[in-house]
């Protein structure tokens, strides 16, 4: 199974290639086999793309919002036209099965580009009434913006970053994962045939230390990162040396607290949803599921009968529920978390380790697994494991889920279910995250801001409130009268 790409970078609108760059290879996750040979970029490649995304700014930025509305609809249309050869491209690159990968990887790329697409027409400044003078602002955009994916949402994480940051005039480079490179360079192609400038959207490859040579360039006005806390640290310490804007949406390890009162079906689904979609590797996962002791018996004995008909296999079989994780490594620390929550004490409800696949021997797959009577002080409760470990902890009141649920250095995403609305939206105004769900959960709509609280980062990606950090305001005093002097 071959997906090699025309070439390993994309800058200045073309296809390039630089072979004195390190080799970079992709594997399908669900055998092993190497589908692409990529280069890392040089540093002379890195700066090729900045150079090209500043000259791609000029035209851009000038270019009337309208217009370039209209190049990300069409760049959205040509996503969906191509949705079913995009998804199965991204299932060969992360592993995740193709019945996901459908529905919402280009898929919601494509919603993001229609969202912004549609808001450039509305991107205004105000008038502001002085008296006899007035002042207005402008709203323009920061420059060349460097973006770095994670590898579990390639091409979504690509558009959440490019959509918004090329509504408002900027233009980007963008660096994937080094572990799923290939989607992002469908999308450059996308933009280039929907009209979008030479030099305005690029891509290079390579890994953290490519990453780490755009966010110290001095052309760049901006980062966004999606990835880990780590990561946040030292890319916002790199970013702070030349005062750069920033944007990081960084890891989780998020609450789900289900009420007595919660219907029970409805709950099981969310906690599923919340910790085995995409195997486990998504940040917002409701990994801590907080379950109200009168309910904890039910809800567990049908989790464990509805998670044994998951089906793990072939991820281009559409049937399949869940595929392998993206990498060796990610399925080492899985299996570690596995072997350590037996360890430190919790009860293994289902799963919990290595899963046989019949016809991949090579593939990276794990059980769905779940631990109940997990205790706070867990490390499996405490740090993020990225794969699908759902931990189960019980609790008596409110008030103490409450404070437990906030107990963490985390903050990106929040659920509750229960029968009783009123304590429900009580409970998520007392949440430190920044996104939280009442009676579902893991949905994000592109009209609705993401982003985290704490140590899961800040700026915010989706909904309009992605605008303000992809744009700056300049406000313009306009005298009407005489200028006064004291001499
Ligand atoms: P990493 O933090 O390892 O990497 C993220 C990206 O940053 C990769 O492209 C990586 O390159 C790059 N990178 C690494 N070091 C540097 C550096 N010093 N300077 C600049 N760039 C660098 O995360 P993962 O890719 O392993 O993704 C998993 C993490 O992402 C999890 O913690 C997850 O929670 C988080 N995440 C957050 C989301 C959110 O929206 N809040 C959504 C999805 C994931 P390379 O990997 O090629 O070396």
């Amino acid at each position: 199974m071959r997906a090699q790409p025309t070439a390993s970078h994309y800058i200045n609108g073309e296809y390039i290639d630089d072979e004195s760059g390190a080799p970079l290879e992709s594997r399908y996750p669900a055998t092993g086999e190497v589908i692409a040979t990529l280069n890392v970029a040089t540093h002379a490649t890195i700066n090729a793309a900045v150079a090209a995304a500043r000259r791609g700014f000029k035209v851009w930025s000038a270019t009337p919002p309208a217009e370039r509305g209209q190049v990300l609809l069409r760049a959205a249309q040509i996503l969906r036209e191509k949705n079913r050869e995009l998804s199965e491209l991204e299932t060969l690159d992360t592993g995740k099965p193709l019945q996901e990968t459908l529905v919402a990887d280009a898929a919601s790329g494509a919603d993001c580009l229609d969202y912004f697409g549609g808001l450039t027409r509305t991107l205004t400044g105000e008038h502001i009434d002085l008296g006899g003078s007035f002042a207005y602002t402008r709203r323009e955009p920061l420059g060349v913006v460097a973006a770095i994916g994670a590898w579990n949402y390639p091409i979504q994480i690509a558009c959440w970053k490019a959509a918004p940051a090329l509504a408002c005039g900027n233009s980007v480079v963008f660096k994937p994962s080094e572990l799923t490179p290939l989607s992002a360079l469908k999308l450059a192609e996308a933009l280039s045939e929907a009209g979008l400038p030479e030099g305005v959207f690029n891509v290079i490859q390579g890994l953290g230390e490519t990453g780490a040579h755009l966010v110290s360039h001095p052309d760049v006005a901006k980062v966004s990162l999606t990835g880990s806390v780590p990561t946040g640290i030292r890319v916002a310490e790199a970013a702070a040396k030349t005062l750069k804007h920033v944007t990081l949406e960084l890891g989780g390890k998020s609450p789900l607290i289900i009420f007595d009162d919660a219907d029970v079906e409805n709950a099981v689904s969310a906690a599923i949803n919340a910790n085995f979609y995409s195997t486990g590797q998504i940040c917002s996962n409701g990994t801590r599921v907080f379950v109200q002791k009168g309910i904890k018996d039910a809800f567990l004995k049908r989790l464990a009968e509805r998670t044994a008909l998951a089906r793990l296999g072939d991820p281009l079989d559409e049937e399949t529920h869940i595929g392998p994780l993206v990498s060796e490594s990610q399925m080492d620390k899985v299996l570690s978390y596995m072997k350590l929550g037996a360890e430190e004490g919790a009860r293994l409800v289902c799963g919990g380790g290595r899963a046989e696949v019949q016809g991949f021997a090579e593939g990276l797959f794990v059980e769905p697994t779940v631990f109940a009577d997990v205790a706070d002080h867990m490390r499996i409760a405490r740090e993020e494991i990225f794969g699908p470990v759902m931990c189960v902890l019980d609790f008596d009141t409110e008030d103490e889920a409450v404070a437990r649920a906030n107990a963490t250095e985390f903050g990106l995403a929040a659920g509750v279910f229960t029968g009783n609305l009123a304590r429900g939206h009580r409970v998520v105004a007392a949440l430190h995250a920044g996104t939280c769900w009442i009676n579902t959960y893991n949905l994000t709509p592109i009209e609705m801001p993401f982003g985290g609280y704490k140590h899961s980062g800040f700026g915010r990606e989706n909904g309009h409130a992605a605008i303000e950090h992809y744009s700056q305001i300049k406000s313009v005093y306009v005298e009407l009268g005489n200028v006064e002097s004291a001499y």
